[in-house]
């Protein structure tokens, strides 16, 4: 019998000219939201006006907050001319409406494509735009680069410009990547629970998941206060949770000598043991016992829950490094992964995700796509014949096609609401998504039945 490798082999080869339904959003998405993770912080695109409106649209779909992001606005002037006149009024703007601290600019595609050196643009208005926020530009054409990396490249760029060692600190950073508020709420409780302080950076959990004001402010609430990311440089250790291959801790590491490590984030019991073990160290303190009994808890769940999950097909299909710490999750939990894809281009994904699932057993026809459209991903769906899929919603049609079920994580999530407090990391978000995998399971088995279950 084939395999499922040789049976999607012998489909139709891929077609490497074009994306159909890519599964990644823009790169200055990503940045946006990077920059709403910083106190007082505020976005900036430099390009055309639509690219702004799309992704403020699509970030409050996601988020269901309100979310300013501001434009330079090309014309067709500023095609030909270049946009440092734009650049500079569009400055002057915000810093009148927003007067934020830290103004992040990214670049969009159109003034990527006309060659737009954002910094050297910046240098030669520095006279004229001396004082005010700090900024920090980068660059993000979303041709190159999808959400998750402009993510990690704003975050990289802003703790590189603002991380400066006075020797007066030396905290635990946590850099948790494009995870939920509500993840970035548990880190802090993590630490918390151990007594200790902790930076996490950028945490956009005030200024996308808040609540009512009783004033309207410019800017939201919220976000890594400033001298916290400047102690960055001295931290004790960063647990780097982004996601480009090595992390985005390489310049501090190379300027302070700041030490790092760099994993996906960890979801369930092993990978969750390995970071508490760690942080524990820094600290010299062992874990404290509510992180035992959440332990326990989890432990106790998948006792009570493996008869309906195991030995099941799944898909995982979202942004990495989120998505190694799902499939180290479904094969903890006796799932078995059989198709994992990711957007954008990563090398030696393949080789990762096999040795995130060595130590439950490998899986004989077990699928990896770098790089997937949805489109190529609908393909061996098909194939895969997965019993259960996890992904963003826009994974929902291809579950639909394969008449699987699908448990919503990562982003974006827009057909469901609450994604803001989705809980992925840790024991606690393993505890909540073992819940949700299990009764996306009996739910399916419950409709497609004939009898009338009411106790399962
Ligand atoms: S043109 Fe490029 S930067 Fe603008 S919204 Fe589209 S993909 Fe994003």
């Amino acid at each position: 019998m084939k395999t499922l490798a040789e049976k999607t082999r012998a489909r139709e080869p891929r077609r490497d000219w074009a994306q159909v339904n890519p599964c990644v959003c823009c790169a200055p998405l990503g940045a946006a939201l990077a920059f709403k993770g910083i106190e007082g912080g505020m976005s900036l695109l430099h390009g055309s006006q639509g690219c702004a409106t799309y992704i403020r649209r699509y970030l409050i779909s996601h988020f269901r907050e309100p979310v300013d992001i501001a434009s330079s606005s090309f014309s067709e002037d500023t095609v030909v001319f270049g946009g440092a006149a734009n650049l500079a009024q569009a400055i002057r703007s915000i810093r009148k409406t927003y007067n934020p601290a830290v103004l992040g600019i990214a670049t969009t595609c159109l003034a990527e494509t006309i060659g737009e050196d954002l910094v050297m643009t910046l240098a030669a208005l520095r006279d004229e735009l001396q004082g005010g926020a700090i900024i920090v530009p980068v660059s993000t054409p979303a041709y190159r680069d999808g959400h998750a990396t402009g993510f990690a490249a704003a975050a990289e760029a802003a703790m590189n410009i603002l991380a400066k060692p006075d020797g007066s600190a030396s905290p635990v950073g946590i850099l948790p990547g494009m995870v939920s508020p509500e993840d970035l709420r548990y880190c802090k409780d993590i630490a918390a629970a151990f007594g200790q302080p902790v930076t996490v950076f950028p945490d956009y959990s005030a200024t996308l998941d808040g609540g009512p004001w009783d004033r309207y402010h410019a800017l939201p609430p919220g976000g890594t206060p400033r001298r916290e990311v400047e102690n960055l440089a001295s931290a004790r250790m960063l647990f780097d949770w982004t996601a480009p291959a090595e992390g985005i801790c390489g310049r501090l590491i190379e300027r302070f000598g700041t030490p790092a490590i760099h994993s996906a984030p960890p979801i369930g019991i092993a990978a969750t043991d390995e970071f508490l073990d760690r942080l524990g160290a820094v600290w010299g303190i062992p874990m404290p016992e509510a992180l035992h009994n959440e332990r326990a808890r989890l432990l106790d769940a998948y006792v009570d829950g493996h008869k309906y999950l195991s030995g099941l097909r799944v898909a995982v299909c979202c942004d990495e490094p989120l998505v190694t710490g799902l499939v180290r999750f479904c094969a903890e939990i006796g799932l078995a992964p059989v198709l994992v894809a990711t957007a954008r281009g990563v090398p030696g994904f393949d080789a990762k995700i096999r040795a995130s699932i060595a130590e439950a057993g490998a899986v004989d026809d077990l699928q990896v796509l770098s790089d997937a459209d949805f489109d190529e991903i609908d393909g061996h769906l098909e194939a895969a014949k997965v019993d259960l899929c996890i992904g963003t919603s826009k994974l929902y049609k291809s579950a639909r096609k394969a008449g699987a079920p699908l448990v919503r994580v990562g982003f974006p999530i827009h057909d469901r609401f609450g994604a803001a407090r989705i809980l992925h990391i840790g024991y606690r978000g393993g505890l909540q998504l073992y819940d949700r995998i299990v009764n996306a399971v009996i739910e399916k088995k419950q409709e497609s039945s004939n009898e009338q279950w009411s106790y399962l």
